[in-house]
């Protein structure tokens, strides 16, 4: 396929903002294109070049960008930069000049996806002394094949800014619509993905009509991470459980580890390495009886002094402060492990809770480093919520309580895993949320620009983000003037796509940066969009923002659907 075609269903799919919609369109293209376009394909749509976790991005600086359309449109420097003035987006520049470049020059070759895509894998492979230079001359390549619309999206994706606007479930809806014509093998493709994280390969294998229950657990593909339900009070755990083990919840940085024949590799919650980042857990790790292993828990970091582990918080701002080495020395790391996957060549998550842990128990035994959450078995509310009261009066966030025959469930917020934390004013957890635009300050906020954020949560049915709150309090100065500095480089002009919105901030932005946010309640209000049933959506009473969660990205945070939930259980807890 030419990617001159594919470039004209991305075109109808950034048109469009109906979900269904655009994985139709997306279940057309993947109909069309040949077996081995399905992989690449997908990692286009997606945004990278392959699978995120591999980490490889076709990074090109604005600057160089520039100069290959520059150099293709035979235009200069200054009007690629005078044209990018006026419509702020390189693509859509890249677009405006080449569709007034005179002809196709001779000895360019229409761009086939294939090549486009092996291309964009050598842009993001090259780095050190002279590969701006060389990736100027891959790009102008390709620019040069390149009709104006293939050039808009060729020159977005070397930017990191294809912004499609379709998500992964999205394009797991339109590979069950491509062969079926409607989403009957959701579930199937999700779960296959859920287990190596790798859609294009997911992808390639259903399309080609192979037998997706082949997925399983393997070292070195990060798994989709567990999550937990929510109840308001300890009776309702049992009686949804029965007997079941409560463990203390930490605080901590979600930590993903995979060992085979020595190699170790860390992950993060977002399934990013950050194995260099942590060398205490590494050599703990290596150390370990296995030839192979995949393991999951809460790094918390200790400080002997004062005897008391960090949150995730301090951590982080720890690890940036102190740089690696320091930090391993001042504030050593301990790995409380929580599950266990995958061991000695074996996938486990499909066994049972209960045995998952005696193998882990087994498996860190021996370990200072890396050490088995605390845990008890009960079927007594009364022990669960004493439990529950040790461990926040200890710091700890709260507990979650497991189901001991459930499965791993890879990616899915089920009821394996609940939690019960210390509450916020009435509501049973605080809610991860997306800033999408900003206020101006005033009064005494004048020295800064920057006066509250407007946040929104996401629908994941219809794929549309909806406002929940207006966020004026919680900022330190510190904090103030980096989320100014932060939100002032991914402004944009108008509305983001997707989001559906009663307010206006000062300024919109790009939804990048997830917060976690606490409140007193949740209300019905005119004002927002979260849930909206006629004109009346949920909001938040008195929100303030706890902290800027890095390790989640704008998918993980927390639906409409949860939100209502939340607002239900509010009711029953004041019931009751
Ligand atoms: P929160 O915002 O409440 O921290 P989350 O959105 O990060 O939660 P949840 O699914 O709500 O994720 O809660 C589970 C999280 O709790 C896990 O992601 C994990 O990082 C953390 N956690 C801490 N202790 C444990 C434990 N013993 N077992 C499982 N998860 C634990």
């Amino acid at each position: 396929m030419l990617f001159s075609e594919a470039a004209d269903f991305f075109s109808r799919i950034e048109a469009t903002s109906s979900r269904l919609e655009m994985s139709a369109i997306a279940a057309e293209l993947l109909k069309k294109c040949e077996k081995e376009e399905v992989k690449p394909l997908v990692y286009i749509m997606e945004g990278n070049v392959a699978p995120a976790h591999e980490g490889l991005d076709a990074g090109i600086g604005e600057k160089f960008a520039i100069r290959a359309i520059a150099q293709v449109s035979g235009r200069g420097e200054k009007q690629v930069e005078a044209d990018f003035k006026k419509s702020g987006d390189l693509g859509t520049t890249a677009e405006n000049l080449l569709k007034k470049r005179a002809q196709l020059s001779l000895a360019s070759t229409p761009n086939s996806v294939l090549k486009v895509h092996s291309s964009f894998m050598k842009i993001s492979r090259l780095s050190g002394a002279g590969s701006q230079e060389a990736k100027i001359l891959l790009l102008s390549e390709l620019l040069n094949g390149a009709s104006p619309l293939e050039a808009k999206y060729i020159v977005r994706f070397c930017l990191g800014k294809l912004r499609l606007g379709i998500g992964d479930p999205s394009i797991i809806d339109a590979l069950s619509m491509a062969r079926h014509g409607d989403k009957r093998d959701r579930e199937a493709i999700e779960r296959a993905f859920n287990l190596c994280s790798d859609l294009g390969e997911v992808a390639q294998d259903y399309m080609a009509g192979k037998d997706l229950s082949r997925f399983s657990a393997r070292p070195f593909s990060p798994i989709r991470p567990a999550l937990a339900e929510r109840l308001p009070t300890p009776k309702e755990i049992i009686a949804r459980l029965g007997k079941c083990a409560v463990e203390a919840k930490y605080d901590g940085l979600r930590m993903q580890v995979h060992i085979k024949d020595g190699k170790v590799e860390i992950y993060s919650r977002k399934l990013e390495k950050m194995t260099h980042m942590f060398p205490e857990i590494t050599s703990a790790a290596s150390a370990l009886r296995c030839n192979s292993a995949i393991f999951e828990g809460e790094a918390l970091a200790y400080n002997q002094k004062e005897k008391r582990y960090y949150s995730f918080q301090e951590t982080i701002q720890r690890k940036r402060k102190h740089g690696i080495e320091a930090m391993q020395r001042d504030f050593p790391l301990r790995l409380f492990a929580f599950d266990i996957m995958y061991l000695d060549g074996k996938d486990l998550t499909l066994e049972k809770y209960a045995d998952r842990r005696k193998a882990l128990e087994k498996l860190a035994a021996g370990s200072s480093v890396i050490v088995p959450s605390e845990q008890i078995i009960t079927d007594s509310p009364k022990r669960l919520e004493e439990y529950f009261q040790r461990c926040i009066s200890e710091g700890l966030e709260g507990i979650i309580a497991k189901d001991l025959s459930a499965p791993y469930i890879a990616g899915a917020r089920k009821f394996a895993w609940i939690k019960l934390k210390k509450s916020y004013g009435e509501m049973a957890d605080t809610v991860d949320a997306v800033i999408v635009g900003y206020y101006l300050g005033k009064g005494a906020r004048q020295e800064f620009e920057f006066g509250g954020l407007l946040a929104a949560v996401l629908n994941d049915e219809t794929g549309e983000l909806e406002t929940i709150a207006k966020i004026g309090s919680g900022f330190s100065e510190d904090e103030m003037r980096k989320l100014q500095e932060m939100l002032e480089k991914i402004r944009l002009k108008q509305k983001p796509k997707g989001l559906n919105s009663k307010l206006e901030p000062d300024f919109w932005v790009k939804p990048k940066y997830v917060i976690t946010v606490a409140a007193d309640e949740i209300t019905l209000s005119p004002m927002h969009t979260c849930g909206l049933v006629g004109e009346t959506g949920y909001a938040l009473r008195f929100p303030r923002m706890m902290a800027l969660r890095d390790d989640k990205s704008p998918q993980d945070i927390t639906t409409t659907k949860e939100i209502i939930s939340l607002f239900e259980m509010q009711k029953r807890k004041a019931a009751s």
